[in-house]
């Protein structure tokens, strides 16, 4: 199994490191040729949402990542991976790939309180841990269902092969989400 991961900026090389735990092979996509190759799917990881956006469309992987993923290739987001995905982001108009029907929340938890370590339970995985950094959370979701809620706040969502995360899975030792994302 083929995954690429986005490597423009953010936790890229923790979620290599995870796939390489379940047994997968990472590949980095930073422009445009590191995308003209065959793979089973796509993470995009956490970091900074309004710069990976930027680089995204410099480098014109904006289109053919939104094209791979409406096509069906399995992707996951996560934190700024999943503002990445979102088809709406709350009190703003930017749209980046806009393949997932969910409404984020950027820095919805505020700057002090926007960091934090929790457990919760995930459908179809179970209880797994939860490291949120400056975390956006899911707003509402219109074509995604919701796979995991803290506190009354969405924080994952799935649409077909599509997971969207606000938190950190690959800053966790449990590689449940990864198996999981890999099985899709
Ligand atoms: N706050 C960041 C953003 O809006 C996301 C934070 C993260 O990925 N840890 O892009």
């Amino acid at each position: 199994m083929k995954i690429g991961v986005l490597a423009l900026q953010g936790a890229f090389i923790e979620h290599e490191k995870m796939l390489a735990q379940c047994g997968a092979e990472a590949f980095e996509i930073r422009q445009l040729q590191d995308f003209q190759t065959s793979f089973d799917g796509l993470i995009l990881p956490g970091g900074e949402s309004t710069t990976m956006g930027k680089l995204l469309n410099e480098l014109s992987l904006m289109e053919p990542i939104r094209e791979s993923i409406k096509s069906g290739v399995p992707v996951m987001g996560t934190c700024a991976g999943m503002i990445l995905l979102a088809e709406h982001i709350f009190n703003d108009d930017t749209v980046h790939l806009g393949t997932m029907g969910i409404t984020v929340r950027r820095n919805a938890y505020g700057r002090q309180l926007g960091s934090f370590h929790t457990n919760a339970y995930m459908k179809g995985i179970g209880n797994v841990p939860m490291t949120f950094i400056r975390a956006p959370y899911i707003e509402s979701l219109t074509t995604a269902n919701a796979i995991a809620t803290v506190d009354g706040h969405i924080v994952a969502a799935q649409e077909g092969k599509q997971l969207a995360l606000a938190f950190h899975p690959e800053l966790d030792s449990s590689l449940a989400i990864h198996e999981y994302f890999l099985k899709l």
